[in-house]
């Protein structure tokens, strides 16, 4: 488990550029949050490290959005129901299989539907009550065998975010 302080939003996605640059093939990313936790801010600076230049919106109220980049980027957000329930009729192992890279907002509603391989990306607010508003802690945390071995990957990705990195 990787534990990143960002006190900014351009902080938050220059961590995610960083991670994209790790990125592979058929990788699946959860990003877990509440509402306004940066999931979709998140998921923009991921897009930047795929070389993606089209503006990546929240997929709220789409379920799904692709980008070209250098991997293809699928782009969910389950937060509606009715969207989970659509998440199973879009084959995801074929999405993975498509020289794709997945992310979903609100992935943890839908953890049992979900391959057994990913990387948890949980978005708290800062904690403690006096912490600044723009205050986030990232949690990254490799989930099956796949992400499991590329932690040290994952974690050399992220090295500039670190908490006591220079
Ligand atoms: P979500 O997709 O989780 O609902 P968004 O990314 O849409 O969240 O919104 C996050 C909001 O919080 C944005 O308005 C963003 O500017 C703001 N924000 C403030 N500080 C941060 C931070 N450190 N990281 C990410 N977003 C932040
Ligand atoms: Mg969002």
């Amino acid at each position: 488990m990787i534990r990143i302080h960002t006190r900014s939003p351009d902080e938050t996605k220059a961590l995610a550029t960083s991670l994209a640059q790790a990125a592979q093939p058929g990788d699946l990313l959860l990003l877990v949050g509440d509402l306004g936790a940066g999931k979709t801010t998140f998921a923009q600076g991921f897009a930047a490290g795929l070389d993606i230049t089209d503006p990546v919106t929240s997929p709220t109220f789409t379920l799904a959005r692709e980008y070209h980049g250098t991997l293809l980027l699928h782009h969910l957000d389950v937060f509606r129901l009715d969207h989970a329930a659509e998440v199973l009729d879009l084959g995801l192992p074929e999405l993975l299989d498509s020289n794709g890279v997945i992310l979903i907002e609100w992935g943890d509603t839908i953890r049992q539907t979900l391959p057994d391989d990913y990387l948890e990306v949980a978005l708290t607010f800062g904690d403690g009550p006096d912490s600044p508003p723009d205050a986030r802690v990232v949690t990254l945390t490799p989930r099956g065998a796949r992400w499991q071995a590329r932690t040290a990957l994952v974690a050399e990705a992220v090295a500039p975010w670190r908490d006591g990195a220079p």
